[in-house]
């Protein structure tokens, strides 16, 4: 039986952004600019403002309003604009499905509403890699939980997590929060991370564990975490090039609690229903310079396309998507334009986007595959250099970005990002 037919209400919009954190605000506001363009965003929390109504340090903003903001405020900025414009905003609904063709089931506060969308804007953040993921041996103890888990508790529910902590992973919500414990008045014991370097900012090492003497320990990782009910300790271990653990090298922690910070998943369930093709690195959409994944209308910004380090990317990559959705929607154009192909070559580990129209100039953002200073990040074609940038320092932790202009595209059906 249709939808119609059992008597579910069909509504039809022009823009249908989900996700109502940074990514989901900034799209549905630039989307919106257009007055004919009738736009609905959609979050499953009862309140907007994502993963950001949780981070109550601040750093947020430097770049978009060259102020330090905390996450709640930077929020705030965006909620009020949307308020402020009337856009039509649904908190406490899930998005259940999504086609290839923009149709949209969502499920709102207890009724089911059809959606059916000129475009539709992938917004829907990230989730943690829990233990499962990891497989750590041994016992399966309460204490053992995510960086953004034990971070939801303290800032948004007041619940102390635990007073021993130690923390597995050096990504930025871990040294955030390794900081939040020893102010709430824990004692944490240390930072292990698996790598020869740091996943993190370098801002957070400083400010976060140098700053309150928290011992960072590198090419260690949990070998086996022991306890009853509660957790009572951890072996670590220091690993060998293969990230192996080394026999002989453990050492016994004893702690209650263990936080992992060992990276993000983007949530891009919906956008694999719909036939979206992700790129295997990123885990996002495969993009083309107007964020347009491989599907038709359906466009991607923010975490979902790819882990930012600053939320200030974030805003400004999802206007791009709201902007470029809304002039499909409008009927401005008709199909992802995939003219030039973007290809991460050596010391590069993914580049977004995957393809560029070669209408428009663009900046093409990347993480670099290793830790380096002082190196030139050369875009080629073949052997043409069409671009070259200086980089003082590259660092997987950060997102670097490089401009070309419209013209060095003319002509060219491949390029490739390389650290020279
Ligand atoms: C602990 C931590 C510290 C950080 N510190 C900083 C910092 O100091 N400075 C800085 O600039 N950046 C920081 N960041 C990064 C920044 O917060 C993120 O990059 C940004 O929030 C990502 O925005 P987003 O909108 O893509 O995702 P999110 O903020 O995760 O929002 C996604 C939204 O989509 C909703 N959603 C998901 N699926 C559905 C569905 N099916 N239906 C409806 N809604 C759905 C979710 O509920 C969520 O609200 C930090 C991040 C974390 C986690």
């Amino acid at each position: 039986m249709s939808v119609e037919m059992m008597g579910i209400e069909t509504v039809e919009r022009d823009v249908l952004v989900i996700g109502g954190g940074p990514a989901g605000m900034a799209a549905a506001l630039e989307a919106g600019v257009d007055p004919d363009c009738r736009v609905m965003l959609i979050e499953r929390d009862p309140e907007l403002g994502g993963i950001l109504n949780q981070c109550i340090h601040d750093g947020f903003g430097l770049e978009y309003f060259k102020e330090a903001l905390s996450g709640p405020e930077y929020a705030m900025r965006f909620i009020q604009q949307l308020r402020a414009r009337g856009l039509e905003a649904r908190t406490g609904t899930i998005v259940e499905s999504l086609s290839t063709d923009c149709v949209v089931d969502l499920s709102t506060k207890g009724t089911l509403l059809r959606v059916k969308a000129g475009a539709v804007v992938l917004a829907m953040g990230c989730r943690e890699r829990t233990r499962g993921a990891l497989s750590i041996p041994g016992d399966r103890p309460s204490g053992v939980l995510t960086a953004g888990a034990a971070q939801n508790l303290m800032n948004m529910g007041n619940v102390m997590v635990g007073k021993r902590v130690c923390i597995l992973g050096s990504g930025d919500i871990g040294l955030i929060m390794a900081r939040r414990l020893v102010l709430e008045g824990a004692r944490v014991e240390a930072v292990f991370e698996i790598l020869p370097y740091s996943s993190g900012l370098n801002r957070n090492l400083r400010q976060c564990l140098d700053d309150f003497r928290i011992p960072l320990y590198l090419k260690t990782t949990v070998s086996r975490i022991v306890g009853k009910e509660r957790l009572e300790g951890i072996w670590v271990s220091s690993v060998d090039e293969g990230r192996v653990p080394i026999p002989g090298t453990e050492k016994f922690i004893a702690c209650d609690t263990l936080l992992l910070s060992v990276g993000l998943i983007p949530e891009n369930e919906l956008a694999v229903e719909a036939g979206v093709v992700l790129d295997p690195v990123t885990g996002g959409a495969s993009v083309d310079d107007h964020l347009m994944s491989s599907v038709p209308g359906i466009f991607s910004c923010g975490n979902v396309l790819h882990v930012h380090d600053l939320v200030d990317r974030v805003s400004m990559e999802a206007s791009l998507a709201g902007r470029w959705a809304a002039s499909y929607a409008m009927g401005r154009y008709s199909a992802p334009l995939r003219k030039i192909a973007v290809q991460a070559g050596s010391g590069i580990r993914y580049t977004v986007p995957q393809y560029l129209s070669g209408t428009t100039s663009v900046s093409i953002s990347f993480r670099p595959a290793m830790p380096d200073t002082s190196r030139q990040v050369l875009v080629l074609a073949g052997k043409d250099v069409v671009s070259r940038q200086s980089f003082p320092r590259l660092h997987p932790a950060e997102m670097g970005s490089i401009k070309l202009q419209k013209e060095d595209l003319a002509g060219r059906t491949s390029i490739e990002v390389v650290v020279e």
